[in-house]
């Protein structure tokens, strides 16, 4: 009786482990390109200037029912005029703040900034896009789930970079919002 009963206790506590590791593992990402996907880039080849940022249509709103599903935002964009001395991060990272500043206001996280400041014409990289290694990060360092996770964006190389992090990609129009998509997704 008394070895059945610590038998069980045992078993309740791998039960507790089990449950907590799958409850840890459960994050997941939802990946957003920046330019032409957040913002309109209309008529910019880098938009590095806060008074040039113009949020597509529905952007919030997409926002706003990504974080109401549980999902953690993460923007990955190239900004690869940075290596080429034409901006520099600081402008990225206001571009950024602005952003979360407006979120914050509608009650919507933050989300997290991964960008890949280089250029193939003054040095290789590891992260930029079609690579996979800034998404890859995220995941590892959220402990998210890849079957949970997508990644949207505008261009063939945001969704090798998904391909390559081993998560699923979705191609929006240029400029166009991502709203009927993350409904489409969130609602699934
Ligand atoms: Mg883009
Ligand atoms: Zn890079």
């Amino acid at each position: 009786m008394l070895i059945c009963f610590q038998n069980l206790i045992i078993a309740q506590k791998y039960k507790f482990i089990f449950e907590f590791k799958i409850i840890v593992s459960m994050q997941k990402i939802a990946f957003v390109d920046r330019d032409g996907v957040i913002n309109d880039d209309t008529g910019h080849y880098y938009v590095y200037n806060v008074e040039d940022v113009k949020l597509t249509e529905g952007l919030i709103s997409a926002f706003k029912l990504l974080d109401d599903a549980g999902y953690k935002i993460v923007i990955v964009t190239n900004q690869g005029g940075i290596a080429k001395g034409i901006y520099t991060n600081k402008e990225v990272e206001l571009i950024h703040s602005n952003l979360c500043k407006l979120l914050k206001q509608q009650g919507i996280q933050e989300p997290e900034l991964y960008y890949c400041p280089h250029h193939e014409s003054v040095e290789l990289c590891l992260c930029k896009k079609p690579q996979g290694l800034l998404l890859s990060k995220a995941l590892a360092r959220f402990r998210a789930d890849n079957e949970l996770s997508f990644m949207i964006g505008d261009r063939e190389t945001d969704l090798k970079a998904a391909e390559d992090a081993g998560i699923r990609g979705y191609k929006v129009e240029t400029n166009k919002g991502i709203l009927s998509l993350v409904k489409q997704i969130v609602l699934a």
